[in-house]
Formats: C-alpha cells, structure tokens, sequence
C-alpha cells in the first residue's frame, strides 16, 4: 500500500546518485490544500479526494477563528474562498479585508464557500478548475479534517498522513492568540507526537519553528518553509535561510525544508536545466526537500507538462516530495518509476 523509490530504482533510471544516498528515504507526494486542482481548496470534500487518490500526505493551513478554533484555510483572510464581504459586509478592517480571526465559528459556519478568487474582480485564479459558487461547500475545522483523514484511513486501511502548516504565528500573536499552542495541544491528542507518526508540521517563521522545538516540546517532524520574497507576515529572512549557515540552522530543529520551484530550479538555458545547489547542501544535513507548488495549470515556462515537471524534480534535482494540487498526477508518476508497493 506504501509507495516506495527504492534506491537501486533510482539508480537504475540513471538519477544523480549523491542526492539519493544523502536521504534515500521514500518518495512523497503532498496533496496541497487537498485536491485542489478539482475541488475548492481545502474542503472536506476536498480533502476525500486526495485521501481516494493516495496521495502520501494531504497539508492543510491553518488559522484561528475570534474564539480560538482552529480551521483549515490557507489565508487569514476570508474573503478569497468565500462569500464573507456579501454575508458580512460591515467587518471588513480598514484594509477592506476581512479576517477569520474577527470570525466566530458559527459566523464562518454560514459562510459559503468557492473555487479562489480575486476578492477585486471577482474572477477565479484558475480559470479551468471547478465552476464559482456551484454546489455548497464550508471551512472546516482542523478536527473535524483529522476525523475525516483518520476516519478514512480506518475504513481504507491506508495510513494517509497530514501536513499542517502553522499560519502567520507571529501575526496572530499580536492579536492576541497563541494559534501553535491550540494547534499542538490538538495534534496531540489525535495522536501526533512523534518522528514515526505520520505527520509533517511546517511553518514559514523560523523563530516559531525553534519556538516549537525547543520550547514547546514537539518531538514530531518539522519542516522549515522558504518564502520567495520576505513578507510581513513572518519576521524570517528567507534569504538567510538558504544559505549553508542558514540550513544548518535549520537541521538542528527541522527534518526538511519546503522551497519554492524557483530555489531549486532557475530555468532553462541553451537546452540545459540550471539547478540550485540547494537539494544538495540539505541532504548532506539530512534535510528532506518537498518543493511547492506543482501545478498543472500553472507551469513554470520551462517545462510542457506537469509530468515532465516531476520528471525534472524528483530525477534531476533529487527532491524526496512535493507540493502539488493534483496529486493524481504525482502518484501516477511515482508508480511509472516501477516502485513497489
Ligand atoms: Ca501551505
């Protein structure tokens, strides 16, 4: 049931050896906010997708409602899923934006929720993907998603593992919510405590990832998230971070680094695909790779299909998972590598 690249099947494909031997752990595809290529991002209905499609793990992000409850949405706002500014007209903050945190619960309950969308023109990011405001579906809790993955699992007999990812801690700080003691105090007591337990946890701020670590006692994996740009969200320095100084920070609480395709592939010149020599330094740390996001409508240029992206990534660069929203795609390719189950 497990999928697995063995080592001699990766060198049999000819794959760059080095980047194997440093982690030759098994290969992981990371259904991103469920499958999102096919439903609204990050709903149950979702996420029983990516669970039916194998997908290794599925990731959800994770916000705090006024009162403290932790649901799964990947921004802090809610008006680019869902029909808050139309329900809710007069909660907008200053910025005309409104927040999950100025959100009860039962008020995010009567919210409808949609395929993204630009909050300014109403028009949906990905053009081809599931139709606007069709059908009916909600934000759930981070619970109720744990019962669905684990209820699953049991009626399966598959071990789909989860991939939170702590949003903006120290923004929720300053408005006066510890959102990674809720979300540690919940992954605990659903099961998620340690290295053998089928979980990723991941955050963009670094301080909050050894904050986890070293103060809070998480003893499961961690991975260290590498922003393309700094942003105001997190005080970390990406930059930084991609350094060798900067990953062996990372190696003494983490487990792996989530990169974006752009920090591991540059591009393509006279026929030649440019590497970073990212891939590498984390593996001589013992860092894990799982660059984000793979997606079949958005492709980087150098590349015609998504097959051929994961060909690039997971053969050339030597990455151990990825990002993506249409991880159908990605287990079909794992399984043409002939791995076994
Ligand atoms: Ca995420």
């Amino acid at each position: 049931m497990k999928m697995r690249t063995n080592l001699l099947s990766a060198l049999s494909l000819g794959v760059a050896a080095s980047n194997f031997l440093a982690v030759a752990g098994e290969k992981i595809i990371i259904a991103h906010r469920g499958a999102s290529g096919y439903l609204p991002e990050h709903t149950l209905e979702a996420v029983a997708m990516a669970h039916a499609m194998d997908a290794d793990y599925i990731e959800q992000d994770i916000v705090l409602t006024k009162d403290g409850v932790p649901v799964v949405l990947h921004d802090i706002h809610l008006d680019t899923v869902s029909d808050a500014a139309k329900r809710f007209p007069d909660r907008k903050r200053n910025d005309g934006r409104f927040y999950a945190i100025d959100f009860t619960l039962s008020e995010i309950r009567q919210l409808r929720v949609t395929e993204r969308f630009d909050p300014k023109t109403g028009q949906p990011v990905y053009e081809s993907r599931f139709p606007m405001w069709r059908s009916s579906f909600e934000i759930p809790t981070f619970e109720e998603e744990l019962q669905l993955i684990q209820g699953l699992n049991q009626s399966t007999g598959k071990e789909t593992g989860i991939y939170p990812e702590i949003k903006a801690p120290a923004w929720h700080r300053q408005q006066g919510q510890d959102i990674t003691r809720i979300v540690l105090e919940l992954l605990a007591r659903y099961g998620y405590r340690t290295k053998s337990d089928k979980i990723y946890l991941q955050c963009f701020d670094f301080e909050e990832l050894k904050r986890i670590r070293n103060q809070l006692g998480y003893r499961g994996k961690l991975v260290q998230l590498i922003g393309e740009k700094n942003s105001a969200e997190s005080p970390t320095d990406y930059n930084w971070l991609r350094t060798r100084e900067g990953l062996s920070a990372i190696a003494k609480v983490a487990d792996g680094i989530g990169p974006a395709l752009p920090q591991v592939v540059t591009g393509k010149v006279n026929a030649e695909f440019r590497f970073t020599d990212l891939v590498q330094h984390a593996h001589k740390l013992k860092l894990e790779v799982h660059p984000y996001t793979f997606r079949a409508d958005a492709l980087p240029e150098y590349v015609l299909s998504l097959e051929e992206l994961f060909h690039l990534f997971f053969l050339k660069a030597g990455v151990d998972g990825v990002f993506t929203d249409q991880s159908d795609q990605g287990v079909a390719f794992l399984r043409s590598l002939g791995q076994s189950d």
